[in-house]
């Protein structure tokens, strides 16, 4: 029996550490391996763990990790943590990536040619598109959290 409560920890710790990574999934599967050190399980289960659906809804409801498969099969690791200080969400807010529109404004993966299919427009509290702003699915909220306690701060 794997310890998955075990795994998940790390899985998060090395999120954390890259923000975001974009790698095949026996990569990411390595990375948490080191960083589990002697508890890791060998690695043909830890990367056939990590590429279950149920696993990685797992990761992103509790663990704050987006893990998902993107175009070419290179996986997107990604930690969904928002900053813990207004400046820092500030600063990540005011931070636009090199390639507004294939790069998501959240992670800052850049999907290139692929952007149509892995980046969706996202809108402000009030409904509206916020121009030059895309998101992976998964980068969707930790955004709008982010915009929700920018906008709570500057509207008092
Ligand atoms: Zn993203």
């Amino acid at each position: 029996m794997m310890n998955t409560a075990l795994i998940n920890r790390h899985v998060s710790a090395v999120a954390i550490q890259f923000a975001a990574f974009a790698a095949p999934l026996e990569s990411i599967a390595r990375y948490v391996a080191m960083s589990m050190g002697d508890d890791a399980p060998p690695l043909p289960e830890l990367q056939h763990y990590l590429s279950k659906r149920e696993t990685q809804d797992v990761l992103a409801a509790d663990f704050e990790v987006g893990l998902w498969v993107g175009p070419g099969r290179a996986w997107r690791l990604v930690s969904l943590s928002t900053p813990p200080t207004m400046e820092a969400i500030e600063h990540r807010l005011n931070t636009f990536p090199d390639s507004v529109s294939t790069q998501c404004a959240y992670c800052l993966i850049d999907e290139k040619n692929h952007y149509a299919t892995e980046l969706v427009k996202i809108y402000d509290l009030r409904g509206n598109p916020i121009h030059r702003r895309v998101v992976h699915r998964a980068c969707y909220k930790p955004f709008t959290v982010m915009l929700q306690q920018y906008e709570r701060v500057n509207s008092k």
